[in-house]
């Protein structure tokens, strides 16, 4: 990827008032795109938007709430309206559904024991919201000569890891929902890259590493910034970059 190729294009980051998302849209923003600050509350969006801008980048907040039908469809036309066409779309948006406690402490997601009603919520958010802001950034997505949609997973979402009783995810508490949500988003992922691969838009998940955010009760290890990297990797692919992979920092994550 070349500065040029990034220069103008327009992002848009879905949860990116704090977190992993805002290091990602920070970083596009030094790579000169315009970045669009993806927030489900106007105020904490703008103050984003307004401390990008004072680090010299062209960014604006836009009202988004992933599992809110009427957000998603007036952010759209905002975009539309405003800027015509998308280059980037970050689904970074996520909830665990445990609040904001580290992984191994969510012993709220067991299975057999775990509220459905929970359950629902992260699947909204994680992987119904991903569908309802794919679908309608889409038409503006198709009007970039290299579109890229990167949804953000985890690599506890790995099947073929879990399903190794002695493998490295052994010792989280099993999980009904923040999981298999996010394993649904790796299958998505690739049925979207399938739909999408002959109009040349190039589909990828990513996972960010143990990153020290709320979600987790700040208990990763890794810095936004270091989070973020593998996010503006795959939002910055060329034409011809791959699709329909589900990629760590360091390469390829298992499914
Ligand atoms: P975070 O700091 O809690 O940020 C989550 C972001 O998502 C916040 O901006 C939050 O907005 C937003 N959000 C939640 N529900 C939303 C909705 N319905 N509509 C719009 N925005 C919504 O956590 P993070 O660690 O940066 O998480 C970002 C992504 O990385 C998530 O998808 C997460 O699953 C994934 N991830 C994180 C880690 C990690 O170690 N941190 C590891 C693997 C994957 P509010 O501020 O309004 O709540």
């Amino acid at each position: 990827m070349s500065e040029q190729n990034t220069h103008r294009e327009i992002a848009l980051v879905t949860g990116a008032n704090k977190g992993i998302g805002r290091a990602a849209a920070e970083r596009l923003g030094e790579l000169g795109m315009t970045v669009l600050i993806g927030a489900r509350d106007a105020r904490r969006g703008e103050e984003a938007a307004a401390a990008l801008r004072a680090a010299g980048a062209n960014a604006h907040a836009v009202t988004l709430d992933v599992t809110d039908a009427s957000s998603v469809r007036a952010a759209a036309e905002f975009v539309e309206e405003r800027f015509g066409r998308l280059d980037v779309l970050i689904n970074n948006a996520g909830i665990t559904g445990s609040g904001n406690v580290s992984p191994v402490e969510a012993l709220d997601q067991i299975p057999s024991t775990v509220d459905l009603d929970m359950v629902r919520t992260v699947f909204e958010t994680n992987v119904f919201g991903v569908v309802a802001v794919t679908n309608a950034m889409l038409p503006l997505l198709r009007r970039s000569p290299v579109a890229r949609i990167v949804n953000v997973s985890s690599g506890a979402a790995s099947t073929a890891l879990a399903a190794d009783p002695a493998g490295p995810l052994s010792t989280l508490p099993a999980s009904a929902a923040y999981t298999p949500s996010k394993a649904a988003l790796n299958a998505l992922t690739v049925q979207y890259a399938n739909e999408l691969r002959g109009d040349g838009i190039l589909v990828n998940a990513v996972a960010p590493g143990y990153v020290d955010t709320e979600i987790n009760g700040n208990t990763g290890f890794l810095t936004p910034a270091q989070g973020a990297a593998v996010l503006v990797r795959y939002a910055t692919l060329d034409s011809g970059g791959p699709t329909g992979g589900f990629f760590g920092e360091a390469g390829t994550e298992p499914w």
